[in-house]
């Protein structure tokens, strides 16, 4: 489908963050010849949720989330969610080193580093949910060398930090992965738009997308705004990706495509703590997730992280939920009033009744004092001191609301894909599991919007992506196969 590039691309991808980066460099392997314009509003790209202190960096694969491993009601552990999130992230880990041994980077530690995940609890329910969590998760292949322990010497050698001037008394549980990892996804973004530049993508920063019109011979019109002349342009194109992270609501929903009805977004602001202090990162090398206070929504689960960023090494507490009504850290106030439509004030109102105790939860999150904030951090590090820490702001994430089967409005906390006007636009809600999951996502949305190519994309795509098309779960030789070669090629833990 070959078009003129500069006022006809194929394909236009509104916004510059990790998942138009990752569909920029998708197409690039499948469609080479396709032309690309990306609009991006930021003066950089990632600079919305998918630069690096903006989340928390933690490469998705369920060996730490506690969130994905629900107890049952007999106690025993559901280990489905955890294995299908670890799949995903192996897919990710597959596409990344396709890429770098195609030269998108000469060390793979400017974006991925291996640092061990690790879940820790407390108290005897706790330690019991852990132990039975391990019993679950350790026969998997996807989570081979998984260890739990319970002894407080060991742990000491684990997360030092954290046991330091522990209480003896109190009940402490652990389970560690060596194969986890820290993501800067800030400088993945970069580098995988820099590497379609390179190819002969088109990458407008500073130009914000106002408009998105289907016409009549079937093309999308994306209406973009030059913001350093304030300049308009209308580009033309067969497909259209709305990969605005936050923004992507408004802009589907003035799409007009009837797949949008129903949905709407909440928006839920993040903080963390951060402290550089070397002495303290030196006694904490590892992502620590704890467990979710009663009535907490998931994506509020505290965890203390080691961050690598651009060579330096910090730590990140949170995060702490908070509202506002932007949809983007760069958005403005009317976002969420001007979100809600005809076609979805049911679904709002109905998700707002509800969710009574998640908008408690918030509005206490909202106004806990610095005092409150640092009590948490305390439960992890009981040696805490206000000095060596700093509130800093992460991204928006704007919680994904959808109409059930009885029409009735539930908040959801994972990603919701939307594909309309046969496949021609697509655009992504909601923010978890996030980047990490990014190439799987990516992947979904070729085979929803290209139905008829993506059989004759196959070969290609498993070529970069042995995994692609196989259940990984079920196929221990092949999953064997495919980490060694990724453990290699991004030069992570065995
Ligand atoms: C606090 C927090 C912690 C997180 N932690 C993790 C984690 O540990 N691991 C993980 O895998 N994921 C994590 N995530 C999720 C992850 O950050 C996101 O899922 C991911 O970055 C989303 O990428 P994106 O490309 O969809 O959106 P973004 O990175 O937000 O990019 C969207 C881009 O679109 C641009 N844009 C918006 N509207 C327009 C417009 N109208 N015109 C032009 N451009 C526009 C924006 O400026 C932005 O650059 C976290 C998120 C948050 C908020």
């Amino acid at each position: 489908m070959t078009t003129d590039g500069s006022s006809n691309p194929d394909v236009v991808l509104v916004g510059g963050g990790i998942m138009s980066a990752t569909l920029a460099a998708l197409l690039g392997i499948v469609a080479p010849d396709w032309t690309i314009q990306v609009f991006e509003s930021g003066a950089e790209v990632a600079g919305e949720s998918s630069g690096p202190w903006n989340n928390a960096g933690t490469g998705h694969s369920a060996l730490c989330e506690l969130n994905y491993t629900p107890a049952r009601p007999d106690g025993t552990v559901d280990p489905a969610k955890a294995v299908g999130i670890n799949e995903q992230f192996q897919v990710s880990r597959q596409f990344w080193s396709h890429l770098v041994r195609a030269g998108l980077t000469d060390s793979p530690k400017t974006f991925i580093t291996s640092v061990p995940h690790i879940s820790f609890v407390t108290g005897a329910d706790g330690r019991s949910y852990m132990r039975n969590r391990y019993d679950a998760l350790a026969p998997q292949p996807l989570f081979p060398g998984l260890e739990f322990s319970e002894d407080a010497t060991e742990l000491t050698d684990w997360v030092p930090l954290m046991m330091a001037e522990r209480s003896t008394k109190e009940a402490v549980a652990a389970t560690r992965s060596l194969a986890g990892t820290d993501v800067n996804f800030g400088t993945l973004t970069r580098l995988l738009l820099d590497s379609s530049v390179d190819r002969g993508v088109q990458l407008h920063l500073q130009h914000r997308v106002r408009k998105v019109r289907r016409q009549t011979d079937g093309r999308w019109a994306t209406t973009v705004t030059d913001l350093t002349t304030g300049k308009k342009r209308t580009v033309r194109s067969r497909f259209l990706f709305v990969g605005a992270g936050g923004g992507a609501l408004p802009l589907l929903q003035g799409a007009g495509i009837p797949e949008i009805r129903g949905f709407g977004g909440f928006p839920v602001s993040g903080q963390f703590l951060r402290t550089r202090n070397p002495e303290l990162v030196a006694r904490h090398q590892a992502k620590v997730y704890g467990q979710a206070k009663v009535g907490a929504p998931p994506m509020s689960v505290p965890h203390l992280d080691l961050r690598l960023i651009d060579g330096e090494q910090a730590l990140l507490f949170g995060p702490y939920a908070g509202f506002s009504p932007k949809f983007l850290k760069a958005g403005s106030m009317w976002d969420l009033p001007r979100s809600v439509r005809g076609g979805n004030l049911g679904s709002m109102l109905g998700a707002g009744i509800a969710n009574i105790p998640l908008t408690r939860y918030l509005i206490g999150q909202v106004l806990q004092s610095t005092g409150a904030r640092f009590k948490a951090l305390e439960e992890f590090v009981p040696t805490a001191e206000q000095g060596d820490w700093e509130l800093i702001t992460a991204g928006q994430r704007v919680q994904v609301i959808k109409q059930d089967t009885t029409g009735r409005g539930v908040l959801q906390f994972g990603t919701e894909l939307i594909v309309g006007a046969e496949g021609s636009i697509a655009g992504l809600l909601g923010a978890s599991p996030g980047a990490s999951t990014a190439t799987a996502a990516m992947l979904t949305l070729l085979e929803r919007c290209f139905p008829d190519r993506i059989d004759s994309w196959r070969p290609l795509l498993q070529e970069a992506i042995p995994s692609y098309g196989h259940k990984l779960s079920e196929e221990p030789a092949l999953l064997a196969e495919v980490f060694a070669d990724t453990t290699r090629t991004l030069e992570l833990h065995g």
